[in-house]
């Protein structure tokens, strides 16, 4: 059997394959890797799948104006780009080519999550074409891979799964080849396929998911996420003023912060990375100096790493005096939660309520209505927001819930809802909306400042 080669993942996000500072900065990062046989995953433009997706909103008589715009943004990084004229002819040809397709399946209107995946799809198909090109004109052979050819995925179109088995069968096929003769795949990211090959896509902002699901299927060495801040803040430096990056991150903790709010990483890149033990590396595409962030297998210490944040979450309380600890009346509660595709976050119950923040809302008014029969329910849609404090062994830190509960008392911040978890690894608390940006700053200041 033949040896499998060595490779690395570097997958670079929307504003990073937007401009000709940022593709040439893509050239220079696969030039300084090219020892460790990369293979290029690829968002699309920045701006583009919004784009896309405005397509499947707007009148008929709209969609001509919109294809016009989308070519435009993409002519306007392809002429910066290639100052030959028959490089830019090609690109555009092969731009024009993906816009008409596109331009028909917008014009039969009819839209089923399954033609909005093959509507969205072009935004990546272009952009892996333009880059794969970029690098060939600056002496990198290079060859775009579209990876409905390589993800199968089932058909939960729009927010599809992937098939571990057979898209690692179809990656090794594919791309082992190409490695081994020194040419850098590009491959888009976001999209797959079902087994009779309909395109699907993983979800927004799934390129991440893409690139470790591909890291995983060859067993990369590395996965490096690029994109346009230093690494992975202690928390969201737009609203936090001392947040700084985190040099060492665990998997755990960095998904506990996808998952509780934090933008960084999309919320399933770890896993498949985790299966490997791969590594995956946060970094600035347009600061090449800054080491960035690096989320590993191993634990990195004890205590507060981070903090995430949501702005507004919805919470519901419901209430019922002579129910609550009648045998089943939590199971029947969950169930019509779960049967209106509502997920919770968190959980909380006291002798006459149980109160739940939800992760996505499903259909709410449904689940009300059935509750309403045997139970009182208020629903708060704007008024609270979370706060999470993540880091390893966090909630049996000594002291912690003591002195950040100090803290949130000195400030004048209610504390509407706590919640420990039972991994031991993230503290979240609901409080008013208006003062979780107070309490983020006030929370760093006292715990994450040494
Ligand atoms: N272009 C897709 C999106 O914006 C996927 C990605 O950029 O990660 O959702
Ligand atoms: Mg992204």
């Amino acid at each position: 059997m033949k040896q499998t080669p060595s490779t690395i993942i570097i997958k670079f996000g929307g504003t990073s394959v937007a401009t000709k500072e940022a593709v040439l900065a893509i050239v220079a990062i696969v030039k300084r890797y090219r020892k460790s046989r990369p293979v290029v995953v690829v968002s699309a433009l920045r701006g583009v799948t919004e784009g896309l997706l405005a397509l499947a909103k707007c009148q008929k008589s709209g969609v001509r104006r919109r294809i016009l715009a989308l070519h435009k943004m993409h002519q306007e990084l392809a002429s910066d780009l290639f100052s030959s004229e028959k490089d830019l002819a090609e690109v555009m040809a092969y731009v024009d080519a993906q816009l008409a397709i596109t331009e028909k399946v917008a014009r039969k209107g009819r839209f089923s999550h399954e033609t909005m995946d093959k509507l969205v799809s072009a935004g990546e198909i272009i952009s892996s074409f333009i880059i794969s090109h970029a690098l060939v004109v600056h002496g990198i052979d290079s060859r775009q891979v579209i990876s409905t050819e390589i993800v199968s995925t089932d058909d939960n179109f729009i927010q599809a799964e992937f098939e571990p088995r057979k898209t690692e069968k179809n990656a090794r096929k594919i791309l082992y080849p190409l490695i081994r003769s020194n040419i850098i795949p590009v491959v888009t990211g976001f999209l797959g396929s079902t087994k009779d090959g309909r395109i699907t896509t993983l979800g927004r902002g799934g390129s991440d998911y893409s690139a470790s699901i591909i890291g995983r299927s060859l067993d990369a060495k590395e996965i490096q996420i690029w994109t346009d801040v230093d690494g992975i803040f202690t928390a969201d430096p737009r609203v936090v003023k001392n947040a700084r990056i985190i040099e060492d991150i665990s998997y755990r903790e960095a998904s506990e912060m996808a998952a509780f709010g934090a933008k960084v990483l999309h919320p399933r890149t770890i896993r498949p990375a985790v299966e490997k033990n791969i590594p995956v590396r946060v970094l600035n595409t347009f600061n090449l100096n800054a080491q960035g962030t690096l989320v590993s297998p191993r634990s990195t210490g004890i205590g507060l790493k981070a903090i995430a944040f949501k702005k507004s979450v919805v919470l519901v309380n419901v209430y019922s005096d002579t129910m609550l600890f009648s045998r089943g009346f939590l199971a029947r509660m969950f169930e019509i939660f779960a049967r209106h595709q509502i997920s919770i976050d968190l959980v909380s119950v006291s002798e006459v309520s149980v109160s739940v923040t939800l992760d996505n809302v499903g259909h709410l008014d449904g689940a009300i209505k059935e509750l309403q029969t045997f139970s009182k329910v208020s629903v708060h849609k704007d008024s609270f927001g979370m706060i999470s404090l993540i880091g390893e062994g966090i909630a049996s830190a000594q002291d912690i819930m003591m002195d950040v509960s100090a803290q949130f008392s000195k400030h004048r911040i209610p504390l509407r809802m706590i919640s420990m978890g039972a991994s031991d690894i993230n503290i979240s608390l609901v409080i008013p909306s208006g003062d979780v940006a107070r309490a983020a700053n006030m929370v760093h200041d006292n715990f994450l400042e040494n």
